[in-house]
């Protein structure tokens, strides 16, 4: 069997590729990235193949998918979502014309219900692969744990107040690590085709938890402080965001505050066990400051 793994020197494909690595060290992994260089340091001294490829040059990707078994297609990091439709569109298309048999898709948690302005990216690229007829598997990630839990969250302790406008909404995230293992398990599995799962947390948090683990894990008092929308732009701006970001991040508070990151599902712990925990997360993020 041959695996091969695009964005493998991001984040999560990288991940992706140590948990596949740790289950079966003599499977045939294929590592596809622009940075051929950056890949041979990741890659070092495992017998991980790596091949060029890039979704902004087609020409350059059915090589790269040459003889996958199965292809874990990671979402392209592009911000214009039309630019990164194309790009999906060119590896589904190389996927198809490579003969691969087993396309995994990394997309959004509950993309078809999902108000974040991601999910039609996602949704657009689910049904790209739809039409190859080849069989896919649909991993709908949540929002990565590590997007709100990093070692940029020492600013709260030492301010002692963590600022958002999603009032005491609940959060299903997952940190990037569990979703590499989970993912990493549906490659490594027998079967899976057609199937869709949602790896969300089977537990939920909101920002009012977040501050009593702070305070726990820093012995600093943190507090959470809600916020209108504006006042959210006006203080990220003010910590030295740019505009755009800032916006952004309150959009996405604000999504949240609606409701949307709430559901949960077991699909991610039926696969690896309890989720890394809330306390856990924070620890990890101080500790990595
Ligand atoms: P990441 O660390 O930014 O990795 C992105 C990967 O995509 C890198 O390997 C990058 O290669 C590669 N890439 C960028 N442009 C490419 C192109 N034109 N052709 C081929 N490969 C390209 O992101 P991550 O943390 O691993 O996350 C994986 C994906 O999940 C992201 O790309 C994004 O779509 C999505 N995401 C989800 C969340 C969430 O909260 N669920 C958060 C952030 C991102 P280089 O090393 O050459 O740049």
């Amino acid at each position: 069997m041959t695996i091969v793994i695009t964005g493998a020197t991001g984040q999560l494909g990288h991940g992706v590729i140590k948990y596949l690595q740790e289950q079966n060290p003599t499977e045939k992994i294929v590592a596809v990235a622009r940075n051929i260089e950056k890949a041979r340091q990741q890659f070092a001294e495992t017998n991980v193949e790596i091949r060029f490829g890039d979704y902004d040059e087609p020409v350059t990707l059915p090589n790269a998918f040459d003889g996958a078994t199965k292809l874990l297609l990671v979402s392209s990091p592009e911000y214009d979502d039309p630019k990164r439709v194309v790009q999906h569109a060119n590896a589904v298309k190389a996927a198809r014309d490579a003969g691969v048999g087993h396309i995994f898709y990394t997309s959004i948690a509950f993309a078809d219900e999902s108000n974040l302005p991601l999910a039609l990216l996602h949704l657009s690229t689910e049904y790209a692969i739809r039409t190859t007829g080849i069989p896919f598997t649909f991993i709908r990630n949540s929002l990565y744990s590590d997007v709100f839990i990093n070692p940029g969250i020492a600013a709260s302790v030492e301010s002692g107040e963590l600022v958002t406008n999603t009032d005491s909404a609940r959060l299903n995230t997952v940190t990037r690590d569990d979703l590499a293992k989970g993912t990493a398990a549906l490659l490594a599995g027998e079967g899976h085709e057609n199937q869709i799962y949602n790896f969300v947390s089977s537990k939920t948090w909101s920002f009012d938890e977040l501050a009593e683990v702070l305070s726990q894990v820093s012995g600093k008092e943190v507090k959470h402080r809600n916020v209108s929308y504006d006042e959210q732009v006006e203080y990220l701006k003010n910590v030295g965001l740019p505009e755009g970001v800032a916006a952004f991040t309150a959009v996405i508070y604000e999504t949240i505050a609606g409701g949307e990151t709430a559901r949960t599902s077991d699909d991610l712990k039926n696969l690896i066990g309890e989720e890394t925990s809330l306390e856990e997360t924070v620890r990890q993020a101080l500790d990595a400051k």
